[in-house]
């Protein structure tokens, strides 16, 4: 039944449905069914889950601590988590206290949880165009109007966004994924990071800094976090990237005050972050020499599986460009063809057992219509191989329908 002829439909509220992507909802799904090979999804690869050692802290966390780490604990997160997460962020960053750390339910309940407290209906928010689609739908959930900001392979374009401040626009929050961007790869240069830091001083904004594969890099070492420059900067620190997303305990950074209100905002949503998680990865994390030697792990294999699925399409499919990624989990590209759109090769794809998700649904205001997202991370070397090959078909069947169409009239 549709929501429409739902007896509940009065029963809603306007946010939900506004804040929905059914797009790549249904792409998802689609990628999930037997016999597709998926490289729509932004899931790590389990390879790099870190299983043997999380085995081995789980058992002596219960057999140790079972009533603590089985019990209710603060809001804000147990006192070991804080201070693990404020030693990852001091690493990263601007040196934190505990206090100016907060526990949430994965980065996209931080998201939800900023996006609930610090926007009001009407409020704006800057962000890159094209941008993460859970941050897009927090931000419209909570009933902000957004403002794209173009960027390119170094972030935003962070003069852009001075013109439209010096033209009388105004923003509360200006939304970044510094590292290897979801969808589109970027790395925020050091330049900008700072202009967009003297931005937010001078016109009063907040920076939400959304950094989950800053881990990832294929080469070079991370860039400091915003905060180093700036103290409006909320960073989002999540782990799921970079150890594994089914714990759900990532961190958040803030001024301590604001930290405070977001913690009353997550009380109300769920109380508190699992601790028996937080107890598992407080002490996972507390070895100071388990994280450099997996991090070394992560990026070892996603540099190969990038490299193999680049070297698949440039040989195979000539007429996808994209830029090689420097880390991350996705290939952003563009259909090279005025003849096929994202959207009728990602239906033609899944017709022949691929999924891809296309570009549009990641666009704000820009055109989208010739981009493709695709992940490298999660399909093995010969699964790779028949995806391309079945991607080169779904081009060709594009192609043929595409002329038999201009026959036909
Ligand atoms: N931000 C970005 C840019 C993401 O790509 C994702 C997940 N794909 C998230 C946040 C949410 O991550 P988490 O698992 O920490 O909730």
């Amino acid at each position: 039944m549709s929501l429409a002829t739902s007896p509940f439909s009065d029963l809603l509220t306007r946010r939900g449905p506004a804040a929905r992507s059914d797009a790549i909802r249904d792409i998802l799904a689609a990628g999930a069914a037997p016999g597709v090979l998926s490289l729509a999804g932004g899931l790590p690869a389990p390879e790099t889950f870190p299983t043997a050692e999380l085995t081995a802290v789980t058992e002596r966390v219960l057999a140790e601590s079972a009533a603590a780490a089985l019990q209710y604990a603060p809001t804000e997160g147990t006192p070991a988590m804080r201070e693990v997460l404020a030693r990852l962020a001091t690493a990263t960053g601007a040196p934190a206290t505990a206090e100016q750390l907060l526990v949430t339910s994965g980065s996209q309940q931080g998201l939800d949880l900023v996006a609930g407290t610090l926007l009001q209906e009407g409020d704006t928010v800057a962000l890159d165009d094209p941008s993460y689609l859970g941050a897009v739908q927090s931000f419209r959930r909570a009933g902000a109007a957004l403002l794209p900001v173009p960027s390119d392979e170094d972030g935003m374009d962070t003069d852009a966004l001075e013109a439209r401040l010096a033209a009388g626009a105004r923003c509360k929050l200006v939304y970044v994924v510094p590292h290897f961007h979801n969808p589109s790869g970027a790395v925020l240069s050091a330049a900008r990071r700072r202009h967009l830091a003297s931005l937010a001083d001078e016109f009063g904004f907040v920076v939400l800094e959304d950094d989950p594969y800053a881990d990832l890099g294929f080469a070079a070492a991370r860039q400091p976090s915003m905060d180093v420059h700036t103290e409006r900067v909320i960073r989002l620190m999540s782990l799921s990237k970079t150890l594994c997303p089914g714990l759900r305990v990532s961190g958040l950074k803030a001024p301590a005050e604001l930290v405070h209100e977001l913690a009353a905002a997550k009380q109300s949503a769920d109380l508190q972050t699992n601790t028996l998680g937080q107890h598992i990865l407080a002490r996972l994390l507390a070895d100071p020499e388990f994280l450099p030697r997996h991090v070394t792990r992560l990026q070892t294999f996603y540099r190969t599986k990038a490299g193999e699925l680049s070297e698949l399409i440039e040989t195979k499919l000539p007429w996808l460009e994209f830029e090689q990624p420097s880390g991350g989990l996705f290939l952003w590209c563009t259909i090279a063809d005025p003849d096929v759109t994202s959207d009728d090769l990602s239906r033609a794809a899944l017709a022949e057992g691929v999924a891809i998700v296309p570009g549009t649904p990641f666009c704000i205001e820009r055109d989208g219509s010739r981009n493709v997202r695709m992940s490298f991370a999660t399909l093995s070397r010969p699964e790779l191989a028949t995806a391309v090959e079945r991607l080169s078909t779904a081009f060709d069947k594009c192609r043929t329908g595409h002329s038999s169409n201009v026959h036909q009239t």
